[in-house]
């Protein structure tokens, strides 16, 4: 007969050590802990407490969204769901036979999956060395009957003790973490977000790397519909459930694409649409102290995306942009987009607005101060003002 496994205690959560050198720890860590406070409010709360390197989590709510919420936050390695139990040999043997008894529902009845034991021991006052207290609990745990084959290399069930100052744990699962550094300890950053699968995760690199990414997307009515407006929302809710609630700038562009396609060569314009994006995200993000543009440009994917015309829109920020995915190929940044969950979203059928009077042949060579006549001629820069003065400003929060 088993027994219905009760929830775990705490949630062990395990972070990177590398960013940890020297006096940038401190600041990580209260980043961390600050951030897994934030998530876990989404998913009925909790108590998050800092311990020798180790960061516990108490779930008021479900215990599994809230791993999942830890597993989702950057700067962590893995998180383990654990059970409190006794110091002494028998209540480790009696918890590990209840762990096991668990997790052997898993497999189909007749399998023999590998097992181990590992302790760890950072409360080095206890009498047995790790290595004799693991043999000793897996010798009170398995029988002649026992289903499970000891191996000691890559086991399917590794049955770890971690033995504390506060406490011992017994866990079995180890849930990969995003890695990385806590968002905002270096910063933030704009994602200049269109409804395709390369801006959504170009923002959600620049999260990783330790940036709070807001968003600012622009708009075309009425060239483009309700629809691309709740594509654009809907992306920023999955990203959000990475880095928290996020900011979305909305501007309204199809003034200045009807100026572009009036007064320009037709070859240009993509770019002209691309350079005057620049602008006026640059505006935006020089009112909320931000340090970087960041976009899901790709060297040679599109035809406005040469070297020269990379350089050419670039050219019209000032501040710095960065383009996380500049060498990536496709393939991998698909991975990654299912990876993080806006796929499905950026696969929806929906116009962008660089696509309203698109050229049919676009310059592979532009050249800025050729742009910049066109630009002062069309009088961009009044047109893009009035737009950021006009631009609507909205908070997303996690799959809501
Ligand atoms: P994506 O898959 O992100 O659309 P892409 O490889 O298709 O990128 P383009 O469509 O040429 O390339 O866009 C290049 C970049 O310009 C985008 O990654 C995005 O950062 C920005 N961009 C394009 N359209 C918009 C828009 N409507 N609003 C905000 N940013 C945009
Ligand atoms: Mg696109």
């Amino acid at each position: 007969m088993t027994t219905e496994l009760q929830d775990p205690d705490i949630l062990l959560v395990r972070y990177g050590e590398l960013a940890l050198k020297g006096g940038n720890r401190a600041l990580f860590e209260n980043a961390l802990v600050r951030n897994l406070q934030g998530a876990l409010k989404h998913v009925g709360g909790g108590e998050v407490i800092r311990r020798w390197g180790r960061i516990q989590v108490k779930p008021a709510g479900r215990w599994r969204e809230a791993m999942r919420a830890c597993a989702r936050t950057f700067g962590i390695k893995s998180v383990s769901p654990a059970w409190n139990t006794g110091r002494d040999l028998e209540s480790m043997i009696a918890m590990g036979r209840r762990l096991l008894e668990n997790k052997l529902q898993e497999y189909p009845p007749g399998s023999r999956p590998s097992f181990r034991v590992t302790v760890k021991r950072a409360d080095k006052t206890y009498p047995m060395t790790s290595g004799e207290l693991a043999l000793a609990i897996a010798d009170g745990m398995l029988d002649e009957d026992s289903t499970v084959l000891i191996q000691m290399k890559n086991a399917d069930i590794d049955f770890n003790i971690d033995l504390r100052p506060e406490g011992t744990f017994a866990f079995l699962e180890r849930e990969p973490g995003p890695g990385g550094l806590p968002v905002k300890t270096l910063g933030q950053g704009l994602c200049l977000l269109s409804g395709g699968i390369d801006s959504p995760v170009a923002a959600w690199c620049a999260m990783k790397r330790g940036l709070k990414v807001s968003f600012v997307s622009f708009h075309s009515p009425p060239y483009i519909g309700e629809g691309s407006r709740m594509k654009i929302r809907d992306l920023i809710r999955v990203l959000a459930e990475w880095q928290g609630p996020s900011t979305l700038h909305e501007v309204q562009f199809a003034d200045i694409q009807l100026a572009i396609r009036e007064g320009a060569p037709e070859s240009l314009r993509t770019i002209l649409y691309r350079r005057s994006m620049q602008r006026i995200a640059s505006h935006l993000a020089r009112r909320s102290k931000t340090g970087a543009l960041i976009t899901g440009e790709n060297l040679g994917q599109v035809a406005s995306q040469t070297l020269e015309n990379l350089a050419c829109i670039g050219a019209a920020a000032n501040i710095q942009v960065l383009r996380p995915l500049i060498t990536h190929d496709k393939e991998d940044v698909i991975v990654l987009a299912k990876h993080i969950g806006t796929f499905d979203v950026s696969i929806r059928d929906e116009p962008d607005c660089c696509t309203v009077f698109q050229p049919r042949k676009p310059a592979l060579r532009a050249q800025a101060p050729e742009c910049e006549a066109i630009e002062a001629e069309l009088g961009l820069v009044t047109l893009e003002e009035a737009q950021v003065r006009a631009s609507a400003k909205e908070h997303i929060h996690p799959g809501s």
